[in-house]
């Protein structure tokens, strides 16, 4: 970018009555492998998204070896042609990129390689191959390390063998994002420790997909900024990143409510309805599934799978979508108990009076955090905004391969930011989330080049419709891209036109020391 005078161009952009802003780079998503097999990656480009933070959550696609492929986020019986991180940028800088990515190494991948997937403290030497594994990585150019603490096989790891990790990371400039140990009971716990991993070690921290879940943690979303700004105040570097939805795990409700053999979330509503509608019908398997469904609510939750995936309390269930011809209407955007309530029936047998008379169209979601911490994360300064997603293209996301229902965060996260935060809600200034979204990723990552429209920067731009941005998928639904995204450019060339792909692949793996 610069002063072009009287300069001319083959293409000409009007912007006249848009928004102009940097390209917007995602602090926390997983394409690392999908970006190989989909290089246009247009669920990122489709949200204005030029540069996204990968290798996330303790996951990267490096070292791979025989023993941890299983822990990569994309299908097994894909051949992946690389071991070393110095070959997978060789096979990505051969095989093209639609958007701009900085790697990271991952703890888990490289804790599964020297343990061989087990889960348990390691010894002097396994730290010291580990290490190893660091170094290699952060020679061929990884900007990053990144832990997913809640996952196996890393629960076992102390906060010593972080440290040596990440001292190895601080020698070359690099930074730590931390899946922390926990975003439920122990939260801040968890992010004291990160916090303690910067403190020792020097580097950056970045707590990733900063959430708090559960109801007996509600209200703590302050203190957690009270901890970062203190720390901060110590000259300790720490921010964080969030998801744009109020959600855990078990976003879409019956994936949080049903039992697996009532359930399979991994087919789609629609395919799920025949057998779940036979079992309401019958008075017996009816009176057995709400005795599971109440009993699994009500015991103690411990661990990610049980935290995240089930749900406790029918009050963070919310009805989202019924069928147009529906005469429930007046509960729509009601919580499970609020709706019973109004219907003088329980929660449970109203969920499966819907089920059983709402046709496809009943649609519900899990929301397991406070409605004011959400709000309290939402409008600091220092929270930037991830997807948290696997970056790709509709289809090949409802590829059966893909045992995740996408969660609308695949499609929507920044256009959500901009409508719903910005522009309906007014919660949020436009050019302080702006700025959220760009330059301070961009500076607290030191990302050069990127994040700013200046003279001598990259040109990774979006040119946006304020009035018109927004998400189109739904929680039942999500898959859709959003609206409102005019033009975005990936290194001076655009990447979507007038709103439609361009399907080029300007995009560069931005190693340590490029640009
Ligand atoms: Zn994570």
């Amino acid at each position: 970018m610069g002063r072009l005078g009287e300069a001319t161009a083959a293409r000409e952009i009007d912007a006249s009555g848009r928004v102009v802003t940097p390209g917007f780079i995602d602090a926390h998503a997983h394409s690392d492998v999908s970006l190989y097999l989909n290089p246009v990656c247009e669920t990122q480009v489709a949200q204005g998204i030029t540069t996204e933070i990968m290798g996330n959550c303790g996951y990267s696609p490096f070292p791979l070896l025989a023993n941890n492929r299983g822990m990569l986020l994309d299908p097994p019986g894909v051949p992946l042609e690389w071991h070393s991180a110095e070959e997978y940028f060789e096979r990505m800088a051969a095989s093209g990129m639609g958007i701009n990515a900085f790697p990271q190494v991952g703890h888990l991948t490289v804790r599964a390689a020297v343990l061989n997937g087990e889960d348990r403290p390691a010894t002097g030497d396994e730290i010291e191959a580990m290490k190893r594994h660091v170094r290699d990585a952060m020679e061929a150019g990884a900007r990053g390390f990144s832990t997913g603490l809640d996952y196996h096989p890393s629960t076992a790891s102390d906060l010593e063998e972080i440290v040596d990790l990440v001292t190895i990371v601080a020698e070359y400039g690099g930074w730590y994002t931390s899946h922390i140990r926990g975003y439920s009971h122990n939260v801040v716990n968890a992010v004291a420790e990160a916090i303690e991993v910067a403190r020792r070690t020097g580097v950056r921290v970045q707590i990733s997909h900063l959430g708090i879940c559960g109801r007996k943690n509600w209200g703590r979303a302050p203190r957690l900024l009270a901890i970062m700004d203190n720390a901060r105040r110590d000259s300790v570097r720490v921010a964080c990143d969030m998801m744009a939805y109020p959600t855990a795990g078990a976003w879409w409700g019956p994936r949080a409510i049903l039992p697996a053999s009532a359930y399979d979330w991994r087919k789609s509503w629609d395919e799920n309805l025949p057998l779940l509608r036979d079992a309401l019908r019958d008075a017996q398997a009816r009176r057995e599934l709400k005795a599971e469904i109440e009993a699994r609510r009500d015991r103690p939750k411990y661990g990610f799978q049980e935290e995240f995936m089930i749900f406790s309390d029918w009050r963070d269930i919310h009805i989202e979508e019924l069928a147009p011809e529906s005469s429930h209407h007046h509960l729509l955007g009601m919580d499970m108990t609020t709706a019973a309530a109004a219907e003088g029936v329980e929660p449970c047998d109203l969920f499966f009076d819907l089920i059983l008379n709402e046709g496809e169209q009943f649609g519900t979601v899990h929301v397991p955090i406070s409605p004011t911490d959400f709000r309290d994360l939402l409008t600091d300064n220092w929270t930037m905004f991830g997807t948290d997603a696997i970056g790709s293209a509709i289809p090949r996301l409802g590829e059966p391969w893909n045992t995740i229902q996408p969660h609308p965060r695949h499609y929507g996260t920044f256009p959500r930011v901009l409508a719903r935060f910005v522009r309906d809600e007014q919660s949020l200034e436009l050019e302080r989330a702006v700025r959220r979204m760009t330059g301070l990723p961009a500076d607290y990552f030191g990302l050069p080049g990127r994040g700013y429209i200046r003279e001598g920067y990259q040109a990774d731009l979006v040119v946006l419709d304020l009035g018109r941005i927004g998400e189109r998928g739904t929680w039942r639904v999500p898959s859709a891209y959003p609206a409102g995204i005019d033009h975005v450019l990936v290194n001076g060339v655009e990447a979507i036109s007038n709103g439609n792909f361009t399907r080029r692949l300007e995009g560069r793996m931005l190693m340590r020391e490029s640009r």
